[in-house]
């Protein structure tokens, strides 16, 4: 949704309030697209600051179905986004290149309600997912989930490193 954000220049003092839904079902990043399990409409508030300044208030919580690292088995992550920022209008879309400004879900006078979100959502995507912390992955030889149970796959030879040291817990167990 594109919320027309002169209806607030144009009031001074002017507070406007939006309910916009979140329009995006999928969440991709590097080309992975994440599956959005729940959302609640985006509250936004917008103030007109003077100084051709506003200030852009959102509010939302979503969910979202992200694979553990190691086995792969999904995992809800929740977003409470909570966030308030100020855009100047001033500022030409180069300027605001040039300043490293992220609101690129600004155009001329339109705010992109979709991009705001999106761009929360990645600043509040983790870094790694695990199921539990001792999640113990996936078997390398024949895929199976490994905390359901152990397959009785060898898989000492896979890792080199592994079976290098195995080897000086060996020699020390000759002498
Ligand atoms: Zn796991
Ligand atoms: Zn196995």
């Amino acid at each position: 949704m594109l919320i027309q954000m002169s209806e607030v220049m144009n009031v001074p003092n002017g507070l406007k309030e939006y309910t916009a839904p979140i329009e995006f079902d999928i969440f991709e990043l590097n080309g992975v697209g994440y599956s959005i399990t729940y959302k609640e409409p985006v509250k936004l508030r917008l103030t007109n600051l003077g100084g051709r300044k506003i200030l852009v208030e959102a509010k939302t919580k979503l969910a979202l179905a992200v694979p553990c690292d190691r086995c792969l088995k999904e995992e809800t992550i929740q977003q409470d986004i909570d966030v308030a920022t100020e855009i100047d209008l001033s500022k030409t879309e180069e300027q605001r290149t040039e300043d490293l400004d992220e609101t690129n879900f600004v155009s001329g006078y339109d705010l992109d309600v979709d991009k705001l979100i999106y761009e929360e959502v990645l600043i509040g995507f983790p870094m790694k997912v695990l199921c539990k912390e001792d999640c113990k992955g996936i078997c390398k030889v024949c895929g199976a989930n490994l905390n359901e149970g152990e397959c009785g796959c060898d898989r000492t030879e896979l890792d080199p490193r592994m079976s290098a040291i195995r080897d000086i817990f060996n020699k020390f167990k000759e002498v």
